[in-house]
């Protein structure tokens, strides 16, 4: 055999066996994806109150969209922090609530979840109009750069299980990744969609009259930080529609329809 065809016959050999192990992966996954959810896991969540609220059917589907989640994501402990089992279970569960009725293929394009066991300092360079460059640094509970990996801190997550309602740095993280997903459309009125017009109508009043609160130092149902911009009113107020849901439907009648249509599920009728 010459080299050339020695060549041509390796290559060959590496993308069948690529071919092969793509396909057993992807049959492992649908096995797994069949599996009931463990009752470990389930225990896990009692610490969720969210969790306690979901209907059976609702805790169905995101059971599966959690698995899958977990499946492909790997979640890295960052400063020391070894993840456990019990802290992919409450982020994926919590993360597959936004997913689980719209696109349980949502999560497809993240890459990892990093985890510091508490906030966790980054440096910020900002360039102003004459070119003037400061370099700050800031603590943060969690950050969505891109779609590729979210950052999380767990003591910021743990707060938000023990009961401060309205705060869940999860759904506020993978809501700014599904902004993301939409290359920032959802929030930059950069879309024709059918129903983009009034979604946007309606996601820059509600943004408006939070500025306006927060402007006369009015208490807010919706995190004051909401008021920084558009994108984090929409990760803000995703956490308000599923943490105190009734109170946002009274009070964010036309906000809460829309987030009920594009999350495809109403938490105002869970128990
Ligand atoms: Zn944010």
């Amino acid at each position: 055999m010459t080299p050339f065809a020695l060549a041509i016959a390796l290559f060959f050999a590496l993308a069948a066996t690529v071919i092969v192990w793509r396909i057993l992966r992807a049959r492992r996954r649908a096995h797994e994806l069949r599996e009931p959810f463990p009752p470990s896991w389930r225990r896990m969540l009692a610490r969720v109150p969210l969790w306690q609220r979901l209907p059976p059917p609702v805790r169905a589907q995101i059971e599966t969209a959690a698995r899958r989640l977990m499946q492909r994501v790997s979640f890295i402990g960052c400063n020391g922090l070894t993840v456990t089992d019990e802290m992919r279970v409450i982020i994926a569960t919590q993360a597959a609530l936004l997913v689980a009725h719209r696109d349980s293929h949502a999560y497809d394009a993240l890459y990892s979840v990093l985890v510091y066991p508490g906030e966790f300092v980054v440096e910020d360079r900002d360039e102003d109009e004459f070119g003037l460059v400061t370099v700050g640094r800031r603590a943060l509970s969690g950050q969505t750069i891109d779609v590729s990996r979210i950052v999380l801190s767990w003591e910021d997550i743990e707060d938000g299980l023990a009961g401060d309602e309205g705060y869940n740095v999860v759904l506020h993280e993978f809501a700014h990744y599904l902004d993301h997903l939409a290359e920032g459309a959802l929030t930059d009125g950069g879309v024709l969609a059918p129903g983009a017009q009034r979604w946007h109508a309606t996601l820059e009043a509600a943004y408006e009259a939070l500025c306006d609160a927060v402007d006369r130092g009015e208490d807010s149902l919706i995190d004051p930080y909401g008021a920084e911009d558009l994108a984090e009113f929409f990760a803000t107020a995703t956490e308000v529609f599923f943490e105190r849901a009734r109170e946002f439907r009274a009070a964010h009648p036309r906000l809460h329809a829309e987030l009920r249509e594009f999350y495809g599920v109403d938490p105002a009728e869970w128990g």
